[in-house]
Formats: C-alpha cells, sequence, structure tokens
C-alpha cells in the first residue's frame, strides 16, 4: 500500500477514538507554497475523504475518478486536457436567483447540455491524452475554519453538485476561500490568499503540484478555461478572462461553450 494510504488507514483509526478537535489536529501537516521568491507554509487537513482544507486560503474536493488519477503511478506517461471551469454563473446557479447561493441546496445546473459536454471531453479514444474536469472558483465570502459555517455549506454544495455530475467525470474543485479574524491555527500568508485567487494562478499551480505533473505534460491546444467574469458589458469583472491568460489557456464565455 503507499505510503499516503496508509497514513490516510491510521487517521481512521484514530478519528475512532478521539474527539473532533484532536483529529483535526492529528491530521495537520505542514506544507509550503513558494511565492514572489517567499516561502510561506500552511497546514493542510482532510476535511472529509474526498475534501482537504489548505490553510486559510484554499479547499480540494474530489471525485473517485480524479483520485484514480493521483494515485496513478506512471504519472509521466501520457499528456493531459484540462477542462476547466468557473463555478458560480458558470456551472451553476442560484436557484432563489440571489447572486450568491444561500444554502447548499440553493443551486441548479446552469445549462441543460452540461452533463453531457462534459461527458464527451472526458470519454477518451485516445489513451495517450488523460482528461481532466477542474474548476476553479473563488468564494471570498467563506471562511476557511474549523466549524465555521460558511466552510461546511460550501463543502456541501460542492459535494451535492459532484454527486449530481456523471461518476465517470475525473473532476477536482479549487475554492479560494478567506482566514478568519484571530485564527492562528492554520491561517495562510496574506501573499498566499493572493496568489490562490483569480485571476491568479494559484488553484491552476495547486493542481499541477497535485497532479504531480509538469506544465509540459499539459496540452494546452485541447485545454481550455470558461467562466462568466469576462469583462463584457454588465459583468461584474474580467477575473475569468485574466485568469484564463494568467495560465496560458484558451478562454471561453458559458455561452459560446455551453449554448
Ligand atoms: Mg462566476
Amino acid at each position: 500500500m503507499p505510503k499516503a494510504l496508509l497514513k490516510a488507514a491510521k487517521v481512521v483509526k484514530v478519528e475512532q477514538r478521539k474527539g473532533l478537535s484532536s483529529i483535526l489536529r492529528s491530521r495537520n501537516l505542514k506544507h509550503h507554497v513558494v511565492v514572489n521568491g517567499k516561502k510561506c507554509a500552511y497546514s493542510e487537513r482532510n476535511y472529509t475523504t474526498s475534501c482537504k482544507t489548505m490553510g486559510s486560503h484554499g479547499i480540494r474536493l474530489i471525485s473517485g475518478k480524479f483520485r484514480q488519477l493521483l494515485e496513478r503511478q506512471d504519472k509521466e506517461s501520457g499528456n493531459y486536457r484540462i477542462a476547466a471551469f468557473d463555478l458560480d454563473d458558470t456551472i451553476v446557479q442560484t436557484k432563489t436567483g440571489s447572486r450568491f447561493s444561500r444554502s447548499s441546496t440553493d443551486w441548479k445546473f446552469k445549462y441543460p447540455s452540461l452533463q453531457d459536454r462534459l461527458s464527451d471531453f472526458s470519454a477518451t479514444e485516445d489513451n495517450s491524452t488523460i482528461p481532466i474536469v477542474a474548476i476553479f472558483t473563488n468564494q471570498g465570502g467563506v471562511t476557511n475554519k474549523e466549524g465555521a459555517k460558511s466552510l461546511s455549506n460550501l463543502i456541501d454544495r460542492l459535494n451535492r453538485i459532484l454527486e449530481a455530475l456523471p461518476s465517470s467525470l475525473p473532476i477536482v474543485f479549487y475554492g479560494a476561500t478567506k482566514k478568519a479574524k484571530n485564527d492562528t491555527f492554520q491561517v495562510s500568508d496574506d501573499v498566499v490568499h493572493s496568489w490562490f485567487r483569480k485571476p491568479n494562478v494559484g488553484m491552476f499551480e495547486q493542481l499541477i503540484r497535485d497532479l504531480e505533473i509538469d506544465k509540459a505534460k499539459i496540452d494546452y491546444k485541447e485545454s481550455f478555461y470558461c467562466g462568466d467574469a469576462a469583462g463584457r458589458k454588465g459583468d461584474f469583472s474580467d477575473s475569468d478572462l485574466q485568469f484564463a491568460k494568467n495560465i496560458e489557456f484558451k478562454f471561453f464565455t458559458p455561452e459560446e461553450y455551453f449554448e
């Protein structure tokens, strides 16, 4: 069994014996990222088996199929094509019509064609190109702290979205979150927060780190990023368009890709 899995198995055993806060601390591992030449440490913890929080700056939630990719031994064989999307007003919209979702159930898929489009992308006939569906979402209203309601709401919402999508999708969600006041336990440096938030490239870089691949392994011709913040008249910003430029991906608006 790979070391990481052994560790996970141990954690599950610990979970049965200890209270919640001690479990979270037992899972607390030191990680770091170098941003603008500055080495910044942060802690990770497993929120659920499929969801991990990264310091106070981010979360990652993965499907079973994506987990298989992370665990594959032959990471260097084959190239990757990445269909990347924003979440809100791109993949989903609120049921209530409010700008931000009010609960974990306040969402619906924005386009009827969505499941088919994602399935078509990930159904590969060419084994040398490995498909990935990545969702990069700024969640500046979500406080990334143990016990925070906004965090549990977001993770619950992402799990529900994941369950409503075909289980064959190799899908990963990255969310850029905010730190709580007076939280010293898992807090990330401000430069890491800024790096992780679109239009900056942190969430994309984290995907590359998680896959343990070199960017040369990405098939840029077949990869793209799709989001609604395109700087058009009425758009609240152009952060999706700028993000696509920064990661050197082709850009589509949701209308262009799904309609
Ligand atoms: Mg959006």
